[in-house]
């Protein structure tokens, strides 16, 4: 079910305990700000979420009240997490749901990078 971004954040959602680590993920990458893993019910052959360590909601939590250095480590950790894989040639797409509309589930930030295939037109449905 989507969740209600303008909620306070919810320090036990399941992004916030792999952060603890207290439930596993299969990392590909990790820094100061940005911790980025594979999604564990995959849409393309490559399908990694990346998201901030800080407890931020929604990209509109984030672009709101984060610091500039955590929007300018999580913003290069994505590109660092493409280049990477060597995503950037062939290409790959990014992806923020926000809220109902939106279709998030999980109430901690995240950016989906898709690859792996040609993705089709933009959106489905
Ligand atoms: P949203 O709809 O909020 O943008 O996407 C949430 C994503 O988190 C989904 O693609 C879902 O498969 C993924 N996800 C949910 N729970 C877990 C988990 O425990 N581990 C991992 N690696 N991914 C998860």
């Amino acid at each position: 079910m989507a969740i209600d971004p303008t909620l306070p954040y919810d320090e036990n959602n399941i992004f916030a305990r792999i952060l603890r680590g207290e439930l596993p993920c299969k990392k590909v990458h990790e820094d100061d700000h940005a911790l980025a893993f594979h999604d564990i019910n995959p849409q393309a052959p490559t399908h990694i979420l990346v998201i901030p360590k800080g407890p931020y909601v929604s990209w509109d939590d984030f672009s709101a009240r984060a610091s500039a250095d955590e929007i300018a480590g999580f913003i290069r950790a994505v590109g660092q997490v493409a280049r990477d894989l060597g995503l950037v040639e062939p290409g790959y797409r990014l992806l923020a749901n926000i809220g109902r509309h939106g279709h998030q589930e999980v109430p901690h930030l995240h950016v989906h990078l898709f690859a792996g295939k040609p993705l089709g037109p933009m959106l489905a449905g």
